[in-house]
């Protein structure tokens, strides 16, 4: 499975991995807040992700890693 990590305290919250992401399995995380004050993105359903990397291309602030996994 592939891995999707976000450094949540250096989310801002922007919402462009959220949009990026074309399974829309990226959200930003209402029900908690960072050292920031903002809503950390987070992946949903990390099953049904293909590991484009799209999201942590699109993120401004290098938040998010993706680990392609083993088919
Ligand atoms: S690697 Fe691709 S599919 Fe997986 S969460 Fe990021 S943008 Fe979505
Ligand atoms: S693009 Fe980066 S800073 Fe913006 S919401 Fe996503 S992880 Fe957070």
């Amino acid at each position: 499975m592939n891995k999707v990590t976000f450094k949540i305290d250096l989310c801002k919250g922007c919402g462009l991995c959220v949009t990026a992401c074309p399974k829309k399995i990226v959200l930003l995380d209402e029900k908690q807040i960072n050292e920031k004050g903002y809503h950390p993105a987070f992946v949903i359903d990390m099953d049904k992700c293909i590991g484009c990397a799209f999201c942590a291309t699109m993120c401004p602030d290098v938040v998010i890693t993706v680990i392609k996994g083993e088919k």
